[in-house]
């Protein structure tokens, strides 16, 4: 007897926050590898146009509406999804949105609505789709943090707040599922270019440039490509059944410094 059930071959995956950025790459990754996808998030269109991209690229994806800050639309989405494709086998957790603010400046209505999607929504999705898993005996759960986690960087509003949250919370899934079968983990993305905090302006985005840099943020000016976490999150799921990636921290690299300025000497 094999000390663990091999991964399925058909391995549904249902990706919150596929309308952009890392959800929507991690959607492509998954669906060339042949895992059929479901995208969720609140532009139903971009997610549909994501998911017929898909197919005629071959793949199997189904796209419905979904807004993790609503128990009801998870419940929804999860609902069709699995009506679509089968039970979920790997759920990803990437839908977010992030605000620039001092802490004492955003309204706390706002600030409970950052709360309520990066923390509540996982948790929201959490309590939707692990049950089923843990009757399964297996399952992914993949948590998109951000390496502000236990890290935080001013002028973020509750984005560090939030994260550093989600993260003991993840530690606290871990825990808890121990000897179930499904993996919870953690995918911690630094600075990326996606969707996020592109609806800025200048004015905005100046002080918090200056900040960071006073606080020692940002050592070089490159930044990931949501391509590369995707490829993180396929490796994550990816991993035989006895190996458990938890946790994954992502960094931009910094570019080759050539000529003297390269001399480490
Ligand atoms: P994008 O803005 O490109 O993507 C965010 C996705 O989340 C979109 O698909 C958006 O879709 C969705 N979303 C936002 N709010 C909701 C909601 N209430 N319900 C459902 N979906 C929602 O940004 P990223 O790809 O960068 O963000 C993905 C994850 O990565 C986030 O959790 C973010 O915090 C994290 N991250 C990003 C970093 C970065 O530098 N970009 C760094 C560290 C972590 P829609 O608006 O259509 O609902």
């Amino acid at each position: 007897m094999p000390r663990f059930e091999p991964h399925p071959d058909r391995r549904p995956a249902l990706i919150a926050g596929a309308s952009s950025g890392i959800g929507a790459a991690t959607a492509e990754a998954l669906a060339e590898l042949g895992f059929p996808v479901a995208l969720g998030a609140r532009r139903i269109e971009q997610c549909e146009a994501l998911a017929a991209k898909i197919a005629s690229n071959g793949g199997e994806a189904f796209a419905h509406y979904l807004d993790v800050g609503d128990t009801a639309s998870v419940d929804a989405f999860v609902t069709a999804a699995e009506a679509a494709l089968g039970p979920a086998e790997i759920v990803v957790s990437g839908a977010g949105d992030l605000s620039f603010s001092l802490v004492h400046e955003m309204s706390p209505e706002h600030f409970l609505q950052q709360i309520n999607v990066h923390l509540i929504g996982v948790q929201r999705l959490a309590n939707r789709v692990i049950p089923g898993m843990i009757a399964r005996q297996r399952g992914d759960f993949v948590i998109i943090s951000s390496d502000t986690a236990n890290n935080p960087r001013p002028r973020m509003g509750a984005y560090p707040a939030a994260k550093t949250a989600v993260e003991v919370m993840a530690r606290q899934i871990w825990m808890e599922l121990e000897g179930t079968g499904v993996r919870a983990s953690l995918v911690r993305p630094g600075p990326t270019l996606t969707g996020m905090g592109m609806d800025t302006t200048a004015e905005i985005i100046g002080p918090v440039l200056e900040d960071w840099s006073k606080w020692g943020f940002a050592r070089h000016p490159e930044m990931l490509r949501a391509a590369h976490l995707a490829t993180s999150i396929v490796a994550v799921v990816s991993a035989p059944r006895g190996a458990h990636i938890q946790l994954t921290e992502v960094q931009p690299e910094a570019r080759v410094l050539s000529g003297d300025a390269g001399s480490r000497s």
